[in-house]
């Protein structure tokens, strides 16, 4: 009788850690596990705003899958998921088509342009890994082309970021610490280059308390941000976005969209019932109706019973969903009763630069500072140890000194 087959797709958070449990949970006899994902290496993506401002190397937000997940023990294969027939249980696939028994959709998330105009076309995005690198390159260009007296217009030095959430809010903390940097590279007087946050609601960073915010606010003015609070943008344009009911243009020679984010477009494609480009899953984690079908991370609502509302999409909760999606794999394959998902809630940190950071930790301990900023290194750590182990933080965790 042939074994099972498990197929993971996605080799980010959710997808990596449910593939890496399997392997401990269930002997090779017990059945075939493949690993799906674009590329053959994984990416942090929770480090993908310092890979935007230039911060950190691409290279160090990354690692090969194989250097965390046998290769002889599970079948890895780097090609793009073009849809999941779920009727048929079978993945197609850019290159080849693969069948399953079981399946866990890990793909992530995407920006959300919500439909506004010109975004798409005329902004830039902290997605992925090469998404991320544009846009360091793109502040460089910007800046070597001016130094060059190639470009002589004064906005083309100007970074503008549009939305203040979490990942606004860590992207102008980076581009504070690297700007002076780059001024002093480029011979251009600090005071030339603006950095704009640009945000709809009446304050950035809603889920944190007043007093960390402002902390973060005063931070990061401190530092050159400039931020234009209640502010909602209506277009984008290759100049700028244009914003509020006068149509005042925000000028700027590189413009970043940092609205939102909403699952895979691979689901709709797919034809799974969406509610905001995501899929409800059960308490166990599978899609109503589904036998062997779960769906983590950043393409799923999972309702968090206490608040009686979905859990926020994070990297720890997507770890921690894998946790609970192998083991009802397992319980599936041995005919054991399933286990509900709830969140063993860490806390929140946000860093504003290497060595500044706010955070609210174990229910409610509240961090600003340095302290923030460590240990938000130690949470960017936690998650290469729980994958590599030891070896995978010393080759690509965060030690710098701040
Ligand atoms: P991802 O980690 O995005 O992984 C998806 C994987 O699927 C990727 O490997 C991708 O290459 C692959 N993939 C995508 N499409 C396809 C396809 N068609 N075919 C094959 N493979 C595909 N959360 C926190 O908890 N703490 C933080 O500090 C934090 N910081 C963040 C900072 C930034 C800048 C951003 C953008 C997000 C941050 N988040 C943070 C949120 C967190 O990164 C996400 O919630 C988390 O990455 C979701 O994990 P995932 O496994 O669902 O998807
Ligand atoms: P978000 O949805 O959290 O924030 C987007 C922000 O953009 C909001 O403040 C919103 O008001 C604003 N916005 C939307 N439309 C706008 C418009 N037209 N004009 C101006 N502003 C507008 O998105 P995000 O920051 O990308 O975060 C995505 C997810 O990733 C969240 O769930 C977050 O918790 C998680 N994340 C966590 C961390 C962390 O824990 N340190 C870091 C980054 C992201």
């Amino acid at each position: 009788m042939s074994k099972p087959k498990i197929v993971v797709l996605g080799a980010g958070y959710a997808g990596i850690t449910t593939t890496k449990r399997l392997t401990k949970q269930l002997s090779p006899e017990q059945a075939e596990i493949v690993l799906i994902n674009k590329h053959n290496y994984h990416y942090e993506s929770t480090w993908l705003h310092e890979v935007a401002a230039g911060t950190i190397n691409p290279n160090q937000a990354r690692y090969m899958i194989s250097d965390v997940i046998n290769p002889n023990r599970v079948r890895l294969i780097y090609d793009s998921v073009v849809e999941i027939k779920k009727d048929e249980q079978r993945i197609v696939l850019e290159n080849s088509e693969v069948t399953y028994d079981y399946l866990v959709v890990a793909l992530g998330f995407v920006t959300n342009t919500f439909g506004i105009k010109g975004m798409d076309e005329n902004a830039l995005f902290i997605q992925d890994i090469d998404s991320a690198r544009l846009i360091s390159e793109h502040i460089e260009y910007q800046f070597a082309q001016y130094s060059a007296g190639e470009n002589t217009d004064e906005d083309s030095l100007n970074i503008i970021v549009g939305g203040g959430g979490f990942t606004g809010i860590e992207f102008v903390g980076e581009l504070a610490d690297i700007v002076p940097k780059l001024c002093k590279k480029y011979d251009i007087p600090r005071n030339k280059v603006r950095i704009i946050n640009v945000e709809a609601a009446p304050s950035v960073l809603p889920m944190f308390d007043r007093d960390l915010v402002s902390y973060a606010l005063q931070s990061l003015e401190s530092r050159g941000v400039e931020f234009r609070m209640g502010t909602a943008i209506k277009e984008c344009t290759p100049e700028g976005f244009i914003v509020g009911d006068d149509a005042e243009l925000i000028k700027g020679g590189t413009v970043v969209w940092t609205g939102g984010v909403t699952g895979n477009p691979v689901l709709g494609k797919s034809g799974f019932e969406l509610v905001k480009g995501k899929v409800n899953v059960d308490a166990d984690l599978r899609v109503p109706g589904e036998e062997n079908l779960f769906i983590l991370g950043d393409c799923s609502w999972v309702m968090d019973k206490q608040a009686g509302r979905p859990y926020a999409p994070t990297g720890q909760l997507a770890m921690q969903e894998a946790d609970v999606a192998a083991y009802n794999i397992k319980a599936l394959l041995t005919n054991q009763p399933l286990k509900e998902f709830a969140l063993d809630d860490k806390g929140t940190v946000a860093s504003l630069g290497l060595s500044d950071g706010i955070g609210s930790i174990f229910s409610g301990t509240k961090l600003k500072g340095k302290a923030a900023a460590a240990m938000k290194k130690v949470v960017d750590d936690r998650s290469l140890f729980i994958v590599g182990g030891p070896k995978l933080v010393l080759k690509k965790g965060k030690f710098r000194p701040f």
